[in-house]
């Protein structure tokens, strides 16, 4: 592939250039224009303007080796103006590579990506040569598109992605891509899944869109209560920071972190949609008044101490990164219920507890 690219600035997030010689498409754009002769004026302007970029700073070598009229094209014409008024004359010398663009055409490697998915573009243009243009979607909530030229899917629905020239917007082409759910391979038995009456939730388990309390379950709820009062009657404020979170709100979240620190990144410090405890209705991060941080607080110290007289257990304990997929996290505790006290003195993770990860 010809790496002849010379005004490479990416003026916006998604303002590309793409080089000659890529590999032709699937999707093709029939040009809204009938196609231009040699001899439409716009053509001359657009010649006028590389030449005279290549000209300012000494003759560009690839130039001269490939457009074997630009020497002498630039020569005579300088300025911008001067170029316009001879536009007749310079069509007739204009080397064939740089004739008006008719077509530009949009592929993407894959039109049914998964939330997370990077998706690869490849442009091109009719006829072939160096080129810029503006790749855009119609729904950043769906899709958005990167500064280096891909794709990320970032939420479940169908939207438009364009690819227009930057100078002529009205040479376009367009994809619609459609963003599902991340699917496990085991989806069917992965998903809803309950062992012992318990609903899991983990890097492996998921629930679907639709599952949705609405908030935290009853039960949850009133045992939280219980909880915060006895903490408050031993002198601890613990309060819920944060606890219910739909399918949805879990989509923002997760696609603020994939546009901050990345795809890979995203995954290390946040739950894939689905893949969320809080999702369930059944788990709550503490905070409290007493402290800032709570790792180490006297009302972590007590959380840690009575939670499961309560039905909860601290979700993420420490030592056990490796069996939950979770740093250790003090303040998120999850209502289990009657068999909370059994896994909390077992000293397991739940995810030991009931051997979840073979
Ligand atoms: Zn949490």
């Amino acid at each position: 592939m010809k790496k002849n690219i010379k005004t490479a600035i990416l003026l916006c997030a998604a303002f590309l250039i793409i080089s000659s010689g890529c590999t032709p498409f699937v999707v093709r754009n029939t040009p809204d224009e009938p196609v231009e002769t040699s001899d439409d004026p716009r053509f001359s302007f657009e010649i006028d303007d590389k030449s005279s970029d290549s000209d300012e700073t000494g003759k560009s070598s690839e130039n001269s080796a490939s457009q074997s009229n630009s020497d002498s094209l630039s020569d005579n014409d300088k300025s911008s103006s001067k170029a316009k008024e001879n536009s007749d004359s310079l069509v007739s010398e204009a080397p064939p590579e740089n004739e008006e663009i008719t077509a530009i055409s949009l592929d993407v490697e894959k039109s049914d990506p998964q939330i997370g998915q990077t998706i690869k573009v490849i442009v091109t243009v009719t006829p072939d040569q160096d080129a810029e243009y503006i790749l855009r979607s119609d729904d950043e909530n769906v899709v958005t598109a990167n500064e280096d030229g891909t794709l990320t899917a970032v939420g479940e629905g169908t939207c438009t992605v364009t690819a227009a020239l930057k100078d002529n917007a009205s040479v376009s082409d367009a994809v619609q891509i459609t963003v599902s759910a991340p699917k496990n391979t085991d989806q069917e038995q992965n998903q809803d899944f309950y062992v012992d009456g318990i609903l899991i939730v983990n890097k492996k388990y998921f629930i679907t869109a639709d599952y949705n309390p609405g908030g935290l379950t009853l039960e949850c709820y009133s045992a939280f209560e219980r909880l915060t009062n006895a903490a408050a009657e031993e002198g601890i404020s613990i309060y819920a920071l944060s606890d219910f979170r739909s399918y949805e709100e879990q989509v923002a979240i997760y696609n603020d972190y994939v546009m901050q620190y990345g795809e890979d990144g995203a995954n290390s410090l946040c739950a894939l949609p689905g893949h969320s405890e809080h999702q369930t209705g059944l788990a709550i991060d503490c905070a409290s008044y007493d402290s800032g941080y709570f790792p180490g607080s006297p009302a972590a110290a007590w959380l840690d101490e009575h939670c499961a007289e309560y039905g909860f257990i601290i979700r993420y304990p420490a030592g056990h990164e490796a069996a939950t997929g979770y740093s250790y996290e003090p303040w998120h505790i999850r209502y289990i219920g009657a068999k909370a006290k059994q896994i909390t003195d077992s000293g397991l993770s739940l995810e030991e507890y009931y051997d979840l990860n073979d």
